[in-house]
């Protein structure tokens, strides 16, 4: 169920149970006096349990409306994330459905197949004057816009594993330190379909700034205070705001 529905009948329901509790009060007040004071006490309790489900269901709002994102992408079935996956890969039928946002069912041998996200990492290196070390991407998605050095994890790689090869391809630098901070999810728009990923964000240390020099996916990099970046320079949606709760310093660590 959508989540203003969700929201909406909570809140007329409440309205609705204060209603009646509210026509009773009346009704009792000229004749019982400690009713009265049962049913205000009743009232109070419907409402302090219509408030907290509102509440509830605005908590898991940001999970659910993505959800419901990929459903309406699901209804618009070429944007879907399996929408090139058209036959059953175990039998060929056509009759290959989606069944939920991530999934699709053949409907004439049974076959399920999910889409999780892909993990990918993306690393925060910052110099000695407090400098954060960025690039302009060289390549689409977002091509010229800035970047985090990182990319995809590979098979059977860590995290850690990933953020050290990425920070050495791409930048030359030996990463001696890589410490998790938040991770955050993301679409990633390629080769006309939509990955999902779920990018891991790492503290790193290096052991050698001068041997920095960008060998791939980036055209330039440079340093730049934290207080002079603006987060929507950034052209992947995680990434800029992964840089927007590093500048705000919202870290939060996750072990
Ligand atoms: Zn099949």
């Amino acid at each position: 169920m959508k989540t203003t529905l969700k929201i909406a009948i909570t809140i007329a329901v409440t309205i609705l149970l204060m209603a009646i509790s509210f026509e009773v009060i009346t009704r009792l007040s000229t004749y019982h006096d400690e009713r009265v004071t049962m049913n205000v006490l009743i009232l109070s309790v419907i409402g302090a349990i219509g408030l907290l489900t509102v509440v509830a269901t605005l908590h898991e709002s940001r999970h659910q409306k993505k959800v419901e994102e990929y459903m309406e992408l699901i209804e618009k079935e070429n944007k879907h994330p399996l929408a090139l996956f058209r036959y059953c890969p175990v039998c060929g039928s056509s009759k290959f459905v989606a069944k939920q946002e991530n999934a699709k069912i053949c409907e004439n041998c049974g076959f399920n197949y999910y889409i999780n996200p892909s993990a990918a990492v993306a690393a925060f290196i910052v110099n000695n004057e407090g400098e954060l070390l960025v690039g302009r991407r060289a390549h689409d998605p977002a091509k010229g816009t800035l970047d985090l050095p990182g990319g995809f994890v590979a098979l059977e790689e860590t995290g850690e594993e990933a953020v050290k090869r990425e920070i050495k391809e791409e930048l030359n630098l030996t990463v001696t330190k890589a410490e998790m901070i938040f991770t955050i999810p993301n679409r990633y728009r390629w080769s006309g379909m939509t990955i999902p990923t779920l990018d891991l964000f790492y503290q790193c240390e290096v052991e050698n700034l001068e041997e920095l020099k960008p060998l791939d996916d980036v055209v330039e990099t440079f340093f730049i205070k934290l207080d002079y970046i603006h987060p929507e320079d950034f052209g992947l949606a995680s990434i800029r705001e992964a840089v927007s709760l590093y500048q705000e310093g919202k870290m939060i660590l996750t072990s």
